[in-house]
């Protein structure tokens, strides 16, 4: 569920008032929302949605550390003396090499399909996305 402020263009997970500006929220799939709401407001929106999707994938390159680390390691197991410590060491570099991998193509991602395509204002999605990583983690 997203809301919109119809007066400075900030995007809010919930609520009824803006804590930007104080403006009173829509919902964007509200029926009178092409009226409530200004136009370009879709991309506030998509970029919220895109910056959510960079970070599940982000979430998801730090789950695949375990992963790799695990698959490798079982194979590391199985090796003779000294190589058993290096085969470790390996597992644990593939491991984070992926994280690091996937964690960048997400960032490159959202850049390409999230920020050319509404051609936004950069310090004011820092500023979002920010927000939103601090609120979605002080709410847990
Ligand atoms: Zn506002």
């Amino acid at each position: 569920m997203i809301k919109v402020c119809p007066d400075c263009g900030s995007t809010w997970a919930g609520g009824r008032a803006c804590e930007d500006c104080g403006g009173i929220l829509h919902d964007p799939y509200a029926k009178d929302a092409a009226e409530a709401l200004p136009k370009g407001i879709w991309k506030y929106i998509r970029l919220q949605y895109g910056a959510r999707r960079g970070m599940l994938v982000r979430v998801m390159a730090f789950l695949t550390v375990p992963v790799v680390f695990g698959v490798l390691a079982r194979r590391a197991v199985l090796l003779p003396g000294a190589w058993l410590a290096l085969g470790l060491a390996g597992a644990a570099l593939a491991s984070i090499l992926a994280f690091l991998t996937i964690y960048w193509l997400a960032g490159r991602a959202v850049r390409v399909w999230v920020l050319r395509k509404g051609q936004l204002n950069k310090r004011r999605m820092a500023r979002a996305v920010l927000k939103r990583a601090l609120g979605s983690r002080a709410a847990k």
